[in-house]
């Protein structure tokens, strides 16, 4: 397919600011695509070249770009430099300057698709001396080859900064009206999505082999499986309501999820919970895994912790400093990290995530040689409260910061927050019984002290069902004067010309700057009372910044789980 079909599709994403109209122009779009190509569509409509967990991430210098630009377009540096002060986008400098393109000697032809995605691979895969120079020559080749509208997606597709407003369940959604005729079939597309979180598969399969293709998707090592997630209750009692009989219940530290995978070939890849691969940031911990699992293959996960010599477990501050690039092995023996393991999803050759967690815990206890550095999750069996108590007790005194209580016959419910495992935290909220992750949608410039930053964050819930989010709270608490200096230049990324179109606001809370639901920040509130004010329809008082939180923005807490605590 050539590029500037491509590009008609972007021009008209970007004109729209309704969520539903978005899924209605993928839809349709879709619906016309060769099959062979949708793969790629989809990755590049999301601003990127592969699945997000994989690590070809695009993401050149402003420079690089500029460069670019300034040589395809045959216009001087200081001349892309100066527009680029005064537009602020290089995507829009590049359109700008490619107006007037100098025509080549030979005709380049046109640009397709697959070429693009072709040649922004190569740009990530160059490295080496001379390579800056090489992946600059790459970028001019595209775009001299794009129409120049064109070459404005294409630079802030280089930049990281495509932002079309399109998510991954976007995709989904539009996925499920162009090859099913109906959006509610999104719940089969997300359902293979949980266990392969790679929409350019989900794609092919679904225009290929339809819905019954899909059901065969199947566990991959070496590809993570989304995470599950834990449901909360507002008073012990009620685990009984949804775990009937006896349970297992374990100790929840606060550390740092893993899933580990081993392939036919030994080679171990960690995943974080956002299913980055941060096998670099842990060599120790691939070490222990080898070691201390007998098991050809499998995929398991296990909390990671920092210890101190004697093996107690350090606070998450401390393990937050092997969350590095550098002097990796310097830190490995500054901060040694120990491993509780308490699940496994796939065991030599064999997918055992939906077999009850039982079993699970049997083939665990089967293949984990534990040590100081790798261990199993301390965990008893009972379905006395009493128990559970003192269990939680015993727990918070050893540092930990509340318990899981699992249900034994229940299966690994991937990507989602299900009744299967169920957490309670010490109350470190007097009203509310747990602090909310939110994510940050917009913000405030700040007066006083705080002019030239932000003042306060616009925060929202995640609305799962229309897949949204509602604003809920203005978060300007708890953020100390260096975080909010900081603030500007982390936001930066995410930065948006418009409210984003998933985002739903009312006109009290239009926000100075708009961001890209990404950043996800832990939250302690009073109460929750009705509001006109926010889309939620409730509003968080008094809330308070506690931590930024390692979470998709989809991870974070939801409209029904909101709706369910104000309830109580
Ligand atoms: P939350 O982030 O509050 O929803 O709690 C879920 C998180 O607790 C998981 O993502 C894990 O990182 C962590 N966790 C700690 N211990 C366990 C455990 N025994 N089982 C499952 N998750 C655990």
């Amino acid at each position: 397919m050539d590029f500037s079909k491509l590009v008609e599709l972007y021009e008209e994403l970007e004109n729209t600011s309704s969520g539903n109209k978005l899924r209605e122009i993928l839809a349709e779009f879709f619906k016309q695509v060769p099959k062979e190509d949708l793969a790629v569509i989809t990755y590049l409509t999301l601003g990127k070249i592969s699945a997000e967990y994989e690590s070809a991430v695009l993401g050149l210098a402003d420079k690089t770009v500029l460069k670019a630009i300034s040589v395809a377009g045959g216009v001087e540096s200081s001349k892309v430099k100066k527009l680029m002060q005064e537009q602020g986008d290089a995507g829009l400098v590049a359109e700008i300057i490619l107006k007037k393109k100098p025509t080549t000697l030979v005709p380049l032809g046109k640009l397709t698709v697959t070429e693009l995605f072709q040649k922004l691979h190569q740009i990530v895969e160059t490295s080496g001396t001379g390579s800056q120079e090489k992946k600059t020559n790459i970028l001019v080749t595209l775009l001299q080859k794009s129409p120049a509208k064109g070459a404005k997606y294409i630079a802030r597709i280089a930049l990281g900064t495509l932002r079309m407003g399109v998510a991954e369940m976007t995709v989904l959604d539009a996925l499920a009206i162009a090859y099913t005729k109906e959006k509610k079939n999104k719940e089969y597309l997300e359902k293979a999505y949980n266990i392969c979180p790679d929409v350019g598969i989900i794609a092919e399969t679904i225009a290929k082999k339809g819905l019954k293709g899909l059901a065969k998707i199947e566990i991959s090592v070496g590809r993570p499986i989304k995470m599950m997630l834990a449901q909360r209750v507002s008073q012990l009692e009620d685990v009984h309501k949804k775990i009937p009989g006896k349970f297992a219940v374990e100790g929840k530290y606060d550390g740092e999820r893993v899933q580990a995978h081993k392939d036919n070939n030994g080679k171990i890849t960690l995943f974080s919970r956002r299913l980055e691969n941060n096998t670099n940031q842990f060599p120790d911990l691939v070490k222990y895994l080898e070691k201390q699992i007998s098991a050809k293959t499998f995929i398991i996960e296990a909390e990671i912790l920092a210890i101190d010599e004697k093996g107690e477990p350090q606070p998450f501050q401390v393990l937050m400093q092997r969350r590095r690039k550098n002097d990796i092995q310097e830190y490995i023996k500054k901060i040694p990290v120990q491993a509780k393991v308490f699940d496994i999803l796939y065991l030599d050759g064999k997918t055992v995530f939906q077999e009850p967690f039982e079993n699970r815990i049997t083939l665990l206890k089967k293949i984990v040689k534990q040590s100081k550095h790798l261990t199993l999750t301390e965990q008893i069996i009972t379905d006395n409260l009493e128990t559970v108590e003192s269990f939680f007790q015993k727990m918070l005194k050893e540092g930990y910061e509340g318990i899981m209580m699992k249900s034994l016959q229940g299966e690994y419910q991937a990507g989602t927050r299900g009744w299967n495992w169920i957490k309670w935290k010490k109350d470190y909220l007097q009203d509310l019984n747990d602090t909310l992750d939110l994510v940050v949608v917009g913000a405030f410039y700040g007066k006083g002290r705080r002019s030239g930053t932000y003042g306060a964050l616009l925060c929202a819930a995640y609305d799962q069902k229309n897949d949204q989010f509602l604003t809920v709270c203005k978060l300007g608490t708890g953020l100390t004067d260096e975080l909010l200096a900081e603030l500007p230049q982390k936001m930066k990324k995410y930065l948006l010309k418009k409210r984003a179109a998933r985002l739903v606001v009312k006109k009290e809370m239009e926000a100075d700057v708009w961001f890209t639901p990404h950043l996800v920040v832990e939250v302690l509130g009073a109460e929750l009372t009705k509001s006109p004010f926010h889309t939620l329809g409730l509003a968080l008082r008094f809330p308070r910044f506690l931590r930024f939180r390692e979470k998709n923005a989809e991870q974070a807490t939801t409209k029904k789980e909101l709706e369910e605590m104000f309830e109580r």
